[in-house]
């Protein structure tokens, strides 16, 4: 086959300074991996390059920054033999070619320096394998061992090697391949999904944060539920987020069914993912229902309730977040809120629900009505065109009260109209319970419809509670 040459794909001007830094120590030098690849699929803006010197990687990133304006630093990994510059808009990474060796016993491989073959070898995908070169001499021009240019064309997700070895040397690669094909609407090939289903319990000794990272990503592609799916279907999703498969089937009992809640939490996630890229309102989506496989009764009654399955799930959210190594700050509370009022909204419908109950879903919610309302609208998935319509109704009538109720209460953010200091001064009392007790009532007189939301009335009740705590103004 004739060599082909893509200079078209190094036109940004590290590449020259890569090149000349390559010939100077006179090292090979090719660029690999995502670059290549997404070049190829003409998709997006490259943000890292990764390079591959057949030699000291560490070596040509510091030729590199000699030549570069102002000689930014090297940021030199030790234990990985690998090194990072920052050049312009863009992360570059620097690896030594190498070559791989497992053994049953350990997870870390033994490592020696190798050729650019070599380290083609132990990439995780044909189209992860690409590879351009960099030397002046034959720059730009294309080493792909694998085909991986083809199975680009075929939009196929395949591993270089036997998939069987491929996934044993690092089992992280199975959940890669299927980010992989969620986030580039690729297939993966039929013996790597066979590999993935036969050793899927293998992944139990890949650390959390790895998993997340793919996990996150898989969650940020067009269409999260492909992902979800091909997890599910390799008995990936069982082992990492075993919440979710315990939604999965329908139990009937005197002729009573309830959802399937797995499938129907997929299809909540592809609805959100519509309206919102924010990967932490995708979480809430895809954790939405958790608290419903363990709150789950039959009563010969009244069928099938999940009751509490909101405040259960939001528990679980803290627990989930914890396992995974996820944060636990304010954006897991985002979605513990989430989770934990996603049955208020469509509690509001009625007409006779009193402007007290629209009032507190402002407050409880705060800022984040609008992603709360984001949420219910994506958990419509009714294949009745009728229903459909119906509910998407609903929650217009309900978001048009919230307006009405916030416009004239202005409960959003809602602030005491009169602070503890006041309370303090008022009565001529020291701090104590007493103070927060009062602007407790406050707040409820107010968010009750008791009392309007202003100074002067709160201040009146105010009074009116101190007095009946035996304080008198001063
Ligand atoms: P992204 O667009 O998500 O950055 P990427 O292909 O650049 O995609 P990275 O995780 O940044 O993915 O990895 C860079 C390259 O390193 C990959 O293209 C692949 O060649 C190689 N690689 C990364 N992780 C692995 C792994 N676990 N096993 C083998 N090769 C890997
Ligand atoms: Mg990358």
């Amino acid at each position: 086959m004739p060599d082909s040459y893509y200079q078209d794909a190094l036109q940004h001007k590290i590449f020259n300074i890569l090149s000349e830094a390559a010939d100077d120590i006179n090292v090979e030098a090719y660029v690999i991996g995502g670059f290549v690849r997404d070049f190829f699929l003409k998709r997006g803006k490259a943000e890292d390059i990764d390079v591959v010197a057949v030699g000291s990687g560490i070596e040509l990133a510091k030729k590199v920054s000699e030549k570069l304006p102002g000689k930014p630093p090297v940021k030199v990994f030790k234990t990985y033999g690998t090194a990072m510059l920052k050049i312009f808009d863009l992360e570059v990474e620097f690896v030594g070619a190498r070559r791989e060796s497992y053994t049953e016993d350990s997870r870390n491989p033994k490592v020696e320096q190798g050729t650019l073959a070599d380290d083609q070898n132990r990439r995780d995908f044909t189209i992860n394998a690409l590879a351009l070169q960099l030397n002046k001499k034959d720059f730009g021009k294309l080493l792909d061992p694998f085909k991986g240019l083809e199975d680009l064309k075929t939009q196929l997700i395949k591993t270089p090697l036997d998939p069987e070895v491929t996934f044993s040397d690092d089992p992280l690669r199975m959940i890669r391949a299927i980010r992989f094909a969620s986030q580039l609407h690729f297939k993966i090939d039929q013996k790597s999904i066979q590999a993935i289903k036969d050793h899927s319990e293998r992944i139990d000794i890949v650390s959390k944060e790895r998993i997340v990272t793919e996990l996150n990503k898989i969650l940020k592609s067009e269409k999260p539920s492909v992902g979800f799916k091909l997890l599910h279907d390799t008995n990936l999703l069982q082992r990492i987020l075993p919440e979710l498969t315990h939604l999965e089937g329908i139990d009937e009992i005197d002729g009573q069914k309830h959802k399937d809640n797995f499938w129907h939490t997929l299809e909540v996630v592809d609805n959100i993912s519509l309206e919102t890229n924010d990967v932490w309102l995708r979480w809430a989506a895809l954790l939405h229902d958790i608290g419903k496989a363990p709150t789950k009764r039959f009563h010969k009654k009244i069928g099938w309730t999940f009751h509490g399955h909101e405040f259960k799930g939001s528990k679980m959210v803290y627990q989930l977040f914890k396992r995974l190594k996820l944060p636990l700050n304010d954006k897991m509370k985002l979605v513990q809120k989430l989770v934990l009022l996603s049955s208020r909204p469509i509690a509001i419908v009625d007409d006779d629900v009193t402007d007290s109950a629209v009032r507190r879903l402002i407050f409880d919610t705060g800022d984040h009505l609008d992603d709360l309302m984001m949420l219910c609208e994506a958990d419509i998935t009714t294949k009745n065109p009728k229903r459909y319509k119906k509910y998407h109704n609903n929650f217009k009538v309900v978001r048009h009260r919230i307006q009405e109720v916030e416009e004239r209460d202005k409960v959003r953010n809602f602030q005491p109209p009169v602070s503890g200091k006041e309370i303090m001064e008022t009565f001529q009392i020291e701090p104590c319970r007493e103070v927060g007790e009062i602007k407790a009532k406050i707040k409820e007189a107010i968010l009750d419809g008791d009392i309007p939301n202003d100074y002067e009335a709160a201040f009146q009740y105010m009074l009116k509670e101190g007095e009946a705590r035996g304080f008198k103004q001063a």
